[in-house]
């Protein structure tokens, strides 16, 4: 693990602890993410970052990027084209803002909608989201 995953680590870890996001981890955070950060809390604040989960631990995210689309993320893996190019392609970023947004929300109590569904709804649901008809 380099430096960067070290003290990013480190950042949620205290998001974690604290159950906020102090000005110190802010302020660490924005030294990382100088591009995304504040796109990734907007996305926070506007309620959509959401947990789809099954009683059996599965689970996914989703961001809602329009009114009728949305990114599906996975660990380390999100389905929008910044993704692809910048963190895939080019190694340009480190993670998208929508999976930054994730990161965050899933450790800050209430930052995330989430949804428990039976597991056959959980698949054929990540399976639209990812391959739309
Ligand atoms: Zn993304």
């Amino acid at each position: 693990m380099g430096m960067f995953e070290v003290i990013f680590e480190h950042a949620l870890q205290s998001i974690e602890l604290d159950k906020d996001i102090t000005i110190e981890t802010m302020t660490t955070l924005n030294l990382l993410f100088p591009q995304s950060l504040k796109e990734s809390l907007q996305i926070i604040e506007s309620g959509l970052v959401s947990r789809i989960s099954t009683a059996n631990g599965c689970y996914y995210h989703t961001v809602a990027s329009t009114a009728n689309s949305s990114h599906v993320i996975l660990p380390n893996s999100c389905s929008c084209r910044a993704h692809a190019q910048q963190v895939v392609e080019t190694k340009t970023e480190f993670m998208c803002k929508h999976l930054l947004a994730v990161e965050i929300a899933s450790r800050l109590p209430g930052a995330e909608q989430s949804t428990v569904v039976p597991t056959d709804q959980w698949s054929k649901g990540l399976l639209a989201l990812l391959w739309p008809q």
